[in-house]
């Protein structure tokens, strides 16, 4: 205690010495400054502040002045409280009519100052003068070259060769007695980096690697392993350890790795590494910071329902970087301690530590950012500590997200150099010991009643092993056989559906009994006993089979993904989406039926009660699709049962094992026999018939454009012995397009592009197969595209760095080996990758200039294969996006507020994503459906959907009594 209360007055001490050499304050937050002044602005107005960093995010990437300006006016008109330092400059601005050969270099040059705040030279050479000044103090360096995403192999070759250039510049040109260093992104070195392709990832990482290492070590030049997002953080931590195991880099003299302390398992992670280095007698470089993503982590956590992995709470933070920082300084032995902080009350403290553990000044040192804050700076290195300045280096353009990220931090209410030069807090306020007050760091996700299923978190390594396991075992369980299952019982038939694994024809992975028109009269009739039964069952007794369900899905969460994997070719992430996605429906529509199954009073008349109520339809038929197998089966089957209804579920021949596993988990709760009956057959025969069938009153349909309309055709038709009119509920293909404007982000525009298109080799219903390019960006971005695709690794599903599979069956890949010939007369292919030999693999395709109307642009193309049409404007593009029988998925690159507008009212789509991928709607946030020849217009996963299995009834009763009528309520 004594020790503490010690250590603290220390801490108090050096602060306050450090505090008095402080002088001056860093330009951001010099209010005499033009730059200061806007600041001290986007500080009080978070919306002001909002627009400012969106409009500093997209500025480098507007190519003509013209632009610069239409975008700026979108961003700050009827701006009305900007005070004048601002404002006064957009009104010069329009006091020049906002000319833009004026207005635009202008604009650019301001944004520009603000970005040589933070980057030190657009190159090496060019920085060379900025680190001369430095070192005039004995300031050492740590160089960061910017260069945000790497999309494709060819972008992380350019990178790391960038980084030799670097080497080479600084090996001529650093002054004697420099330590330089080099800070490194890993995931730069291989595009395709996933935690879910663990040792993959590693071993192609270290391949782009292991050059740089050698180089760095002959020249002398330390590097730094940066920490990136969470969800890499174990990958780089191995490959950090894992490549200075190699012989060759045993000796390498000096490497270290950036450590978070706002993570709150980072203490795990420095005992790990400190073990590490101990047990082989080598010594690292830790740099300890805070955290640059805590918006994003927090923000991408929560939307996936993952636990969010940084300390809420700030003070939080700086507790656990004290704790951090003593934990270091105890092990000085194995660890070389750089304290990397703008906070004086944080290097206040490290400095007392290393004096009550004898640590001399030379085993540590501090770091800063370059131009965050030079007066704590020039103090520190004064007072004769090793200093070092993480200096960025690049364009403008790659670097706009550090300085995106640099700006949110200065101006963010927490931040040290806030309060200290911004809101100039007393020094007592500056030193204080943080207070760990702990906030709950949960999911976070505020809807209590409904949420998502959280998809598998791959970086973990239970759930790869989790995975690995599943594949295992189906595999050790194929080429069984498998009944039918009507009213209770299973019924096996002579004939059987053969179902094959797509990436190993001769693979059987088993074999389904096929119905013929016996079975499916069989299951009517058992229909037909209990649906009387069924129907008087109450919505919760009926939403209870649904929620249980749900559990038992969970349970098998892993072997039925593994089942996907295997029988429909899906990669596991898009497996495990499936099966997550199934249990969404159940637990969704169970709630929603317990919302609708209260009947509603309508009015509020004396003498009459008016009640409207639902009922269910009667007998259903449900026809799902092979390429969500369970989560389309198990969406159109707990809907029409949980409404009331009896089922009979009619699976796609491609997919009948993953359908005799919804069947199971369903008979696994209980419902009783013949409210699910399980048909699998040909389409052609039992489908057809069980749709023509007049004891039938609904068919839930999702497949093709094809199939959807024979069987509105089928179901319109009258047969003796019906007593309704059968409802058609078909949701079907798309031709989904994806704009992208001149204002894109190409980066996001081109990862999302390559999940949308290729995903699931395009059998995704929702998939981009159509992309238009308004405005002056074809070609970089048609390059960046065939580079990302040309990286992709296309394999069989079942290993884990595959990103392309097998298309579903022979026919399929016949069918679009067929299209790709046609493309290749409406357009110029630019990419067509061969795939490997055995099973139905066709590699992922892109075709330029498709001519609007033609086959290649309006037919849907199940497989990878990609048009790029070019539009002059917005309205052109729009008009050809529009240009379709088909009205599913859509999407918008943009960041001009006026266009994201305009296309959210002219884009006629039934799901429309902004700045995202156009796949992965989920349940309850995007419902999904579209229109047009898309569907009948409903949408799955939404409030209205469950309406469609069942017909309203409204009651009126008269209440009025002998002119006596029961008091109405206010
Ligand atoms: P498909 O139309 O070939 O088959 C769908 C189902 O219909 C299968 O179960 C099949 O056996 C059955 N069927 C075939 N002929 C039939 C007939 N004459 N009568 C009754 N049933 C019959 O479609 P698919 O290949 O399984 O799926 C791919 C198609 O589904 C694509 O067009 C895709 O866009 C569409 N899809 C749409 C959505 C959506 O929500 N809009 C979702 C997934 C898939």
């Amino acid at each position: 205690m004594d020790r503490d209360v010690d250590l603290e007055a220390k801490t108090r001490e050096t602060g306050r010495e450090i505090h008095a050499a402080m002088s001056g304050a860093p330009v951001m937050f010099d209010s005499t400054r033009w730059i200061g002044g806007i600041m001290d602005w986007a500080m009080k107005n978070e919306d002001f502040k909002l627009r400012l960093f969106r409009f500093i995010d997209v500025l480098p990437s507007l190519k003509t002045n013209e632009l610069v300006v239409r975008v700026l006016h979108e961003y700050f008109s009827g701006e009305t409280e900007i005070p004048r330092i601002v404002s006064g400059g957009i009104e010069m601005l329009s006091k020049t009519g906002f000319i833009p050969h004026l207005a635009g270099p202008l604009i650019r040059k301001s944004v520009g100052s603000i970005a040589r705040q933070f980057i030190a030279g657009k190159d090496a050479d060019d920085t060379l003068k900025a680190l001369d000044v430095l070192r005039r103090d004995g300031t050492d360096f740590s160089i960061d070259l910017l260069g945000e995403v790497v999309v494709s192999e060819k972008e992380a070759r350019t990178y790391a060769g960038r980084y030799h250039s670097l080497l080479d510049v600084l090996s001529a040109g650093f002054s004697p007695g420099a330590r330089p260093d080099v800070s490194i992104k890993v995931s730069s070195f291989y595009s395709q980096l996933d935690p879910i392709d663990w040792a993959g990832s590693i071993e192609k990482t270290k391949e782009g690697l292991r050059p740089l290492l050698r180089k760095a070590r002959d020249l002398g030049i330390s590097i730094t392993f940066d920490m990136e997002h969470y969800y890499y953080k174990g990958l780089i931590i191995e490959i950090f350890k894992g490549i200075l195991e190699e012989e060759e880099f045993r000796e390498f003299p000096s490497a270290g790795i950036a450590l978070q302390a706002y993570l709150n398992d980072t203490t795990n992670d420095v005992l790990d590494l400190i073990g590490w280095a101990r047990a082989r007698g080598r010594s690292i470089a830790i740099r300890l910071v805070k955290g640059a993503y805590w918006d994003y982590e927090v923000v991408v956590n929560r939307q996936k329902g993952w636990p969010v992995p940084v300390f809420l709470n700030k003070e939080e933070t700086d507790a656990s970087f004290e704790r951090l920082t003593r934990l270091l300084f105890e092990n000085t032995d194995v660890v070389r301690p750089a304290i990397a902080s703008h906070n004086l009350r944080s290097i206040s403290h490290a400095i007392t530590c290393a004096e009550a553990l004898n640590a001399p000044k030379g085993s540590f040192e501090f770091q800063m950012l370059y131009g965050m804050a030079e007066p704590l700076r020039k103090a520190v290195r004064e007072s004769g500590f090793n200093m070092r300045v993480y200096t960025p280096v690049g364009e403008l353009i790659p670097g706009m997200a550090y300085l995106v990220r640099r700006l949110l931090e200065n101006t963010s209410n927490e931040s040290f150099l806030r309060k200290s030069f911004g809101e100039k807090s007393s020094f007592e306020e500056l030193i204080r010991a943080p207070q760990a007050r702990r906030v709950s760091s949960g999911s976070g996700v505020v809807d209590e009643h409904f949420r998502n299923e959280p998809l598998f978190d791959f970086s973990m390594a239970r759930n790869r092993e989790a995975m690995d396991q599943a594949i295992r075992t189906v595999k050790e369980h194929t080429d069984r056989k498998y009944p039918l299952y009507i009213g209770g019982r299973e019924v096996t038939t002579e004939k059987y559906i053969v179902s094959r694994n797509p990436a190993r024809p001769g693979e059987i992975i088993g074999r389904v009994s096929s119905a013929s028109k016996k079975e499916a009269d069989a299951a009517i009739e058992e229909a037909l006993n209990v649906r009387e039964v069924w129907r008087k069952t109450t919505p919760e007794k009926r939403a209870g089979y649904l929620v249980r369900a749900a559990e038992e899905l969970r349970r098998k969460r892993t072997k039925l993904a593994a089942l996907e994997v295997l029988e429909v070719g899906k990669t596991r992430r898009d497996a495990d989406a499936d099966v997550c996605e199934a249990i969404d429906y159940l637990e969704y529509y169970g709630r929603e039926m317990l919302r609708l199954g209260v009947p509603a009073t309508l009015g509020n008349y004396p003498g009459e009660e008016n009640e409207y109520r639902y009922e269910p339809k009667g007998i259903g038929v449900v026809i799902s699709p092979w390429n969500f197998p369970l989560a389309i089966a198990t969406g159109m089957t707990s809907a029409a049962i949980v409404t009331g209804n009896c089922v009979i579920f009619k699976p796609s021949g491609l997919s009948p094992l993953i359908g005799r596993e919804l069947c199971e988990i369903y008979r696994s709760t209980g419902l009783p026999a013949g409210v699910l009956q399980f048909l699998p057959g040909p389409g052609s025969e039992v489908g057809e018939y069980l749709v023509s069938h007049p004891s039938i009153d609904f068919i839930a349909f999702t497949g093709s454009r094809e199939v959807g309309l024979r069987i509105v055709e089928r179901a319109g038709m009258f047969v003796p012995g019906q007593r309704n009119v059968k409802k058609v509920i078909a949701e079907m293909g798309g031709k989904n397009a994806i704009i992208v404007d001149e204002t894109a982000d190409l980066d996001e525009a081109v990862k999302s592009i390559v999940e949308s298109a290729f995903g699931y080799q395009g059998q995704k219903c929702s998939a981009c197969s159509r992309v238009i390019v308004a405005g002056d960006t074809f070609k970089e971005l048609c390059d960046r595209l065939m580079e990302a695709a040309k990286s992709i690794r296309i394999g069989p599903p079942e290993e884990p760095g595959t990103f392309l599979g097998p298309v579903i069956d022979e026919a399929a890949m016949k069918k679009i080996r067929t299209d790709i010939e046609i493309g290749k007369k409406e357009g110029t292919i630019i990419l067509e990758r061969n795939a490997p030999g055995e099973g139905h693999f066709v590699g992922p395709v892109i075709v330029i200039d498709v001519k609007p109307g033609s086959r290649m642009a309006t037919e849907e193309i199940f497989g990878p294969v990609l048009s790029i049409m070019r539009a002059n404007d917005l309205d052109e593009a729009i008009s050809l996006a529009n240009d379709s029988l088909y009205a599913l998925t859509g999407g918008l690159f943009s960041r001009s507020p006026a266009n994201i507008q305009k296309v959210k009212e002219e884009f006629r789509v039934g799901n429309l994503y902004i700045n995202r991928k156009i796949t992965g709607a989920l349940v309850g946030r995007q419902p999904f459906g579209g229109f047009g020849m898309s569907g009948t217009g409903t949408k799955a996963g939404g409030t209205d959907y469950l309406l469609q299995f069942m017909n309203p009834v409204s009651i009126s009763e008269n209440t009025i009594r002998r002119g006596f009528a029961p008091l109405t309520k206010d």
